[in-house]
């Protein structure tokens, strides 16, 4: 097992950033999920993580940054660009934007892409960690590629613990989700993934709707149908859950049902949104331990966050290859 660190003091954190240094892999706490961060100039570094996690190399990963000055680095930031970054980061918002010929990243990172994800974590520990390195981390979620992200520093331990060298400890992740990732093309701005950062508050910045992915037919790559994905089979949109399902509640709507857990009795999509995967993972063990055949799931609201929960629910429930 890796060694996990409880504490987040400068000691530590030097051991964390000496490890990313020679080439190792360390999970940190992000504020939307816990990632399996690795040098982002390093070739071999981040070979380890598409490693580690099972994850094909076709799909690219986020570039985690202190804030716009270092992300200039490495990304061309356009006028738009600009104005995301001031009004969310650091935050949950990923932007995809050209990649700078002279930005030593890893052409791992990108998948051979001439576009790169990047964003500034909020969370002090990232940053901390971040700060000493002065470098970008390559940090996907902390967990094997296809499987629920991890929310905790135990849920990492069990689905990776054997493949990464040290893990720090930064308790639950405040927002529980992935961020939102955005690309910006010829000024336009293209939602690629709803996450931490609701649709709402991006269109107030850009004063204008954000286009949809099937609306300009441009590929994702590594937007898997399936992802996110307990053991057993996920059904959505449940009103009456059968017996022999664990029931994934939202607002109290059947608090009659055996096994339920609820993401947020009085309908709060931000308390959801942080218990989601969480609550997953628990309702899975309970169906191992309990014989029961699937997870049912009540209806969740669209709006803010709930865009977001319910691409993962989707997610979730998608047939699995
Ligand atoms: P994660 O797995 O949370 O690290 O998120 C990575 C996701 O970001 C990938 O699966 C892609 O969908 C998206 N992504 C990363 N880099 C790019 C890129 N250059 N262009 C488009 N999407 C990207
Ligand atoms: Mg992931």
């Amino acid at each position: 097992m890796p060694n996990i660190s409880k504490t987040a003091d400068a000691a530590r954190l030097e051991e964390a950033a000496a490890i990313i240094l020679s080439g190792g892999l360390v999970a940190m706490p992000t504020e939307t999920v816990y990632g399996l961060a690795a040098d982002a100039t390093n070739d071999v570094a981040t070979a380890k993580i598409f490693e580690a996690k099972g994850r094909p190399q076709f799909n690219p990963l986020i570039i985690h940054v202190s804030g716009k000055e270092m992300a200039a680095r490495y990304a061309e930031f356009s006028s738009v660009a600009d104005a995301l970054a001031d009004a969310f980061w650091p935050g949950a918002l990923t932007l995809v934007l050209p990649r700078r010929a002279d930005s030593g990243l890893s052409h791992l990172v990108s998948a051979g892409l001439d576009t790169i994800a990047i964003r500034a974590p909020a969370h002090p520990i990232a940053r901390r960690l971040i700060d000493a390195l002065d470098r970008p981390l390559a940090a996907p979620s902390a967990n094997r590629s296809g499987a629920i992200s991890p929310t905790s520093a135990a849920d990492v331990a069990q689905s990776l613990g054997g493949n990464i060298d040290f893990i720090i400890d930064g308790g639950p992740c405040e927002i529980g989700l992935e961020s939102t990732i955005v690309k910006i093309e010829e000024g336009e701005v293209l939602l690629l993934r709803p996450g931490g950062v609701p649709r709402e508050d991006i269109e107030l910045v850009i004063d204008a709707p954000l286009q949809k992915l099937s609306d300009k037919k441009i590929q994702a790559p590594g937007m898997m149908k399936s992802h996110y994905a307990p053991n057993v089979s996920v059904y959505l949109d449940v009103l009456s859950p059968p017996s022999d399902h664990a029931f994934l509640d939202f607002a109290k709507s059947n608090l009659d049902h055996r096994h339920r857990l609820d993401l947020s009795p009085d309908g709060i999509l931000l308390e959801a949104a942080a218990n989601l995967f969480a609550s997953l993972r628990s309702l899975d063990q309970i169906c191992t331990d309990n014989d029961l055949d699937g997870i049912s799931v009540a209806p969740i609201p669209h709006d803010g966050l709930g865009e977001a929960i319910n691409d993962r629910l989707r997610r979730a429930a998608a047939p699995r290859d």
